[in-house]
């Protein structure tokens, strides 16, 4: 479903991605884990297309794009809004538009990028806000709304989309500590439909649980990759033992 090969990225003299290469298959979950500053978002976001990369491809079902530096061509701004749309990324902070309601938070997307009628994508909405258990709020604005219910709503509006895979950036980290639960309940409901997903966290007994895999970077590499128990439990570089003894 994932495919990412040789993929390579600076900011200016900061080599922050060096020539990254996974394979993720359809309906595996991937926790993308390690140190601040060792490239995870970057990669997150260079596979969502918010961060164009500098060298390598990157494909997502059958989306394919190929970076060669200065000679890259991006495709126009249609066929990007629909790449971004087949991944749906959700960040540690919510982004949620303010002066939109819940309901028209999740439809917003559909409506403008897919082209989808607002009956269909209003429909939709309303099952996908049922889906994470905010059917109530519907007709709420996010500032009346918890962070874990801000938190379900992003999940709900990347969904709307129907990417065929999420992103999740440390969506948990700006939750008071109550709130983690019901978001991550989410995402291990996704998981049990199937929903093939990359996952940075720093929740390592729910990615112990959730993930199928472990890749673990350090300085923009990939140091240690693996079924995640196998990482989790018996990491075999010393840094990555030392980062997980920290969560021990
Ligand atoms: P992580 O998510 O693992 O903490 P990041 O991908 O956020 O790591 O950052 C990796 C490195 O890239 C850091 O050194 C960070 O300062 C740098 N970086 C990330 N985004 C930018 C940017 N937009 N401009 C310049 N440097 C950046
Ligand atoms: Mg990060």
């Amino acid at each position: 479903m994932i495919e990412i090969t040789g993929l390579r990225k600076s900011f200016g003299d900061n080599i922050v991605l060096k020539d990254i290469s996974m394979r993720i298959s359809k309906g595996s979950v991937v926790a993308l884990l390690g140190p601040s500053g060792s490239g995870k978002s970057t990669l997150l976001r260079c596979v969502n297309l918010l961060t164009i990369p500098d060298l390598g491809s990157v494909r997502v079902g059958t989306h394919q794009m190929t970076y060669s530096g200065a000679a890259t061509r991006l495709p126009g701004d249609r066929a990007l809004a629909r790449f971004r749309a087949n991944t749906g990324m959700v960040f540690q902070h919510f982004n949620l538009f303010a002066h939109m309601t819940v309901l028209q938070n999740v439809m917003e997307g559909p409506v403008t990028v897919l082209r989808t009628s607002k009956a269909v994508a209003r429909e939709q909405a309303q099952a996908l806000l049922a889906k994470v258990g905010l059917s109530g709020k519907a007709n709420q604005h996010p500032s009346q709304l918890s962070g874990g219910q801000k938190q379900r709503v992003a999940i709900a509006r990347a969904l709307a989309m129907q990417p065929q895979v999420m992103l999740f950036d440390e969506v948990t980290s700006a939750l008071d500590p109550e709130l983690v639960g019901e978001v991550l309940g989410v995402i291990r409901d996704l998981a049990k439909d199937g929903m093939t997903m990359i996952l940075v966290t720093h929740e390592m007994a729910f990615a112990r649980e959730v993930a199928d895999q472990v890749v673990f970077m350090r300085e923009g590499m990939v140091l240690e990759s693996g079924p995640a128990k196998d990482i989790i439990d018996n990491p075999q570089h010393s840094a990555t033992q030392q980062f997980f003894a920290r969560y021990h």
